[in-house]
Parts: structure tokens; C-alpha cells; sequence
């Protein structure tokens, strides 16, 4: 039963638990496990998705969270194909479809099982919760989805104003019980730090706060379930993986599943305009800064908080275990339309980044292992850049013809922490 430490080093251990209702460690750093346990030896005879996570998560959850079969069941009820894409220029590539959950994004399977999870541990106490989230996109509405209605919980999202998609932005405000959505003047940078620092604020003590960020660990360890499962129904025997990343949190979450024992040969980290990570991984000195606006706006990060957390699970191994990419908006629309012409897949802009980052890497080193591409989100949730790219508009799932096109209930704010405080408190 792994412990989590912080990357900072300055507190002791804690449980899963704990570091469920902290989301971030007091002293500002990152919880990480300090074992991480084996897969199961059976883990490809699982009969699907389902039993997988049942039985991979199990060493990380059984002896913390009671009902956690339950919790997963409940949470990861949607499927999960991987689709191999025909076409001599893709051979061997494939594609892993995560966005087949209520809010058409792989954010859905972090953000369900969190909430089961820590829904489950607060069973018994009358305090109520207030989970905060900083969203580039589609984080808020997976988290409000994931939350929503669950009793003495309360989830208030964060979203920069106008940096959204207009399909994400109908499913941010739709209205949800006990979820309150808020429009920061101000970029995904601010919200994030925003919510950092409603944390350290001396006037929300009395308030029993945590996070849904990617920071929380209950949103990373469902996701090491897409390699196991990419792994598992390709019967690969190594595979490369491609991330399409922002704040690494998927990609964090391969990291754990490749530590666990999965046999991954390299990880690809695709990432739009926000390069800070890719340069880095090639020796360059770079700062974390500014994030850049792209077509894939929910991995417009400009200070990937996860890095923290990479550096600490693979030390000076990163840059051997994780080859790096920057793909332009250019680029982005042109492997769209590249891989449209070749296969007829309808790619949203960030698996585009993510399969155009699978083609640059398999050129740069030669290395012809299957590459699967993590399919982040569905692509009727960019029907603008889809229809600039391909000329086509997607088809669009019932779950998204289904929303309302009214304007929500979010409340407008100034991306200042008095600001949220009054929120919060009000
Ligand atoms: C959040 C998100 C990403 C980036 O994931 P990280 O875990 O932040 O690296 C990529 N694509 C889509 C569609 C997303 O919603």
C-alpha cells in the first residue's frame, strides 16, 4: 500500500486519504506515491475495461477505500475501443478513443472515479466539501459532471473568459446541483493560480477545501488505466506511446502504469505552441511562463504543474523514458486533414497534436514499435476547427445535441484571489 509523499519534502507521508482531501501538500508540493505496486500477473486475461481497473487499481485502493469495486464500476462505465488507422503512412498506428464518457473527453474517467472516491470517504462527517477546479476546458465539465448532486459536496469551476470553445462553454454552465461556475478575466494561468492560492488564504480556514485538478492523485491513477487497457486490447508486447499534454497529467499517469511494470518503449509528449516541456526535454534552459492561446486550447499550459511530479518518479531517466514534440496550430490542422485524406479518422485538434507527434518521432529515430495515440476528446467538441481543417463539419453524439445553448449560470469575476474569497464565502 504505496504512501504519498510531497515533492517538496517538507511534510511527512500521508495516506491515500489524505492525500485525497489535500489535493495539494501543505507545503505546496505534489503528493507521489512512494511504492508503486506492480501490475497484477494476469492483468491481460481481464475480460474488459471494467474488470482491468478492478483489478490493477486494487493494490492502490483496498485497504483505503471501502466500496472502491463500486466506485469504479459506477465511474468507468463507458467504453473504450482502440481503432488501428489502415493506411500504409499510419501502419502500426492506432489510436485509443477516451472520449466516450458523459462529457466527451478522457477527463471523464479522472474526474468520475475522484469523485466516487472521495464521495465515499466523507460519508460520515456533516462538514461540507468545497472542490475547486481550474479549467483550460474540459476539466470543468468533467469535474461538474463527476461531482454533481453528490451530497455535502460542492464543486466551483474556474474558466478563463473567451479562451473556451463555444461547445465547451455550454457544457461548463450548464446548470448541475451544487456546482458553480466562474468566468475569470483573466487565462487558464490565472485560474490556476487562483486556486493555489485560495489554499494558503488565511480567511477561507474555516472552509474544508481541496482540489480536482490534475494535481490530485485520485485523478491520476484511473488514468494509468488507458496504457494498461491500449496494451491489453492490442496484445502488444511494447508499444510507444503518444500524449497529447498540457499539465502532464495523462501523461503522468503512463509514467505510473510503465513503473508498474507495462512494457513501454517510449513515451512521445505532444505539445501545442506551450513548449516548455519539449524544450526541456532537449536540454534546453527554458522557464515555465505564459501559456500560449492554440486550436487546442485545453493544453495551453505554460507551467505544466505535473513536471514536478515526473522529476520525481523518473529522475534523471525523464529524457530517456519521454521524447518531446511541439506541434503549431499550422501543423495541428495539417495532421488533421492528413490523416482525414489517408484513413477518414476525424481527429479533434489535440489527438491531432498527438498523432502528428507519433509520425515525427517514428522519422526522427526510425523505431517501428506499434505507437498508440491517445484520443483526448471527442472531435464534435471543436466543430469550428474541425470544419476549418477538413471542410466537413463531425457528427455530433446525443449527449452534446442534448445541451442547452442558453448562456448558464456562470458568475463573472477578476482574476483576483479577494475576488474568489467572496465567492466562496458568500
Ligand atoms: C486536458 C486535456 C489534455 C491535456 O492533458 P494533461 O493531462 O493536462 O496533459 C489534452 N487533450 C484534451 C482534450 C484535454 O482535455
Amino acid at each position: 500500500m504505496p504512501q504519498y509523499l510531497s515533492t517538496q519534502g517538507r511534510v511527512p507521508p500521508v495516506s491515500l486519504q489524505q492525500a485525497l482531501v489535500d489535493g495539494l501538500a501543505p507545503d505546496g508540493g505534489l503528493y507521489v506515491p512512494d511504492t508503486v505496486p506492480p501490475l497484477p500477473s494476469n492483468w491481460r486475461d481481464a475480460s474488459s475495461f471494467a474488470a482491468l481497473a478492478q483489478e490493477v487499481l486494487a493494490p492502490w485502493l483496498e485497504n483505503e477505500i471501502s466500496g472502491y469495486e463500486a466506485a469504479l464500476r459506477d465511474a468507468l462505465d463507458f467504453p473504450v475501443p482502440l481503432v488501428a488507422l489502415e493506411n500504409a503512412a499510419w501502419d502500426g498506428v492506432h489510436v485509443l478513443e477516451l472520449f466516450h464518457g458523459p462529457t466527451l473527453s478522457f477527463k471523464d474517467f479522472g474526474a468520475r472515479t475522484m469523485a466516487r472516491l472521495v464521495a465515499g470517504l466523507r460519508s460520515d462527517t456533516t462538514d461540507p466539501l468545497t472542490i475547486l477546479v481550474a479549467t483550460s476546458g474540459d476539466t470543468g465539465s468533467a469535474v461538474a459532471d463527476g461531482f454533481a448532486g453528490l451530497p455535502g459536496i460542492r464543486a466551483v469551476l474556474l474558466f478563463p473568459a473567451g479562451q473556451v470553445s463555444e461547445v465547451q462553454q455550454r457544457q461548463l454552465v450548464a446548470p448541475r446541483a451544487g456546482v458553480t461556475a466562474l468566468r475569470v478575466e483573466g487565462t487558464f494561468d490565472d485560474c490556476q493560480r487562483l486556486v493555489k492560492a485560495a489554499f494558503s488564504d488565511p480567511e477561507l480556514k474555516a472552509l474544508t477545501l481541496s482540489s480536482a485538478n490534475s494535481i490530485n492523485i485520485g485523478r491520476l491513477l484511473p488514468q494509468m488505466l488507458f496504457y494498461v487497457e491500449a496494451v491489453r486490447q492490442g496484445g502488444f508486447g511494447e508499444v510507444v506511446f503518444s500524449t497529447p499534454s498540457g499539465n502532464l497529467g495523462n501523461l503522468t499517469g503512463g509514467v505510473l502504469a510503465s513503473l508498474a511494470g507495462l512494457p513501454v518503449r517510449r513515451f512521445i509528449a505532444a505539445h501545442n505552441a506551450n513548449r516548455f516541456f519539449p524544450d526541456t526535454l532537449a536540454g534546453c534552459e527554458v522557464e515555465m511562463g505564459a501559456s500560449v492561446r492554440t486550436l487546442s486550447n485545453a493544453m495551453d499550459v505554460g507551467a505544466p504543474s505535473n513536471f514536478e511530479r515526473l522529476g520525481a518518479l523518473l529522475g534523471d531517466r525523464l529524457s530517456a523514458m519521454i521524447w518531446g514534440t511541439s506541434v503549431s496550430d499550422d501543423e495541428t490542422l495539417a495532421a488533421m486533414r492528413r490523416v482525414y485524406e489517408a484513413t477518414g479518422y476525424v481527429a479533434c485538434p489535440h489527438t491531432a497534436v498527438g498523432l502528428e507527434g507519433a509520425l515525427r518521432y517514428r522519422a526522427a529515430t526510425g523505431d517501428r514499435t506499434p505507437v498508440v495515440v491517445m484520443a483526448t476528446a471527442h472531435p464534435a467538441k471543436f466543430p469550428e476547427v474541425v470544419e476549418q481543417a477538413l471542410g466537413v463539419a463531425p457528427d455530433v453524439p446525443e449527449t452534446l445535441a442534448r445541451l442547452p445553448r442558453a448562456e448558464g449560470h456562470a458568475i463573472t469575476i477578476p482574476p483576483t484571489p479577494a475576488a474568489l474569497c467572496a465567492i466562496l464565502l458568500a
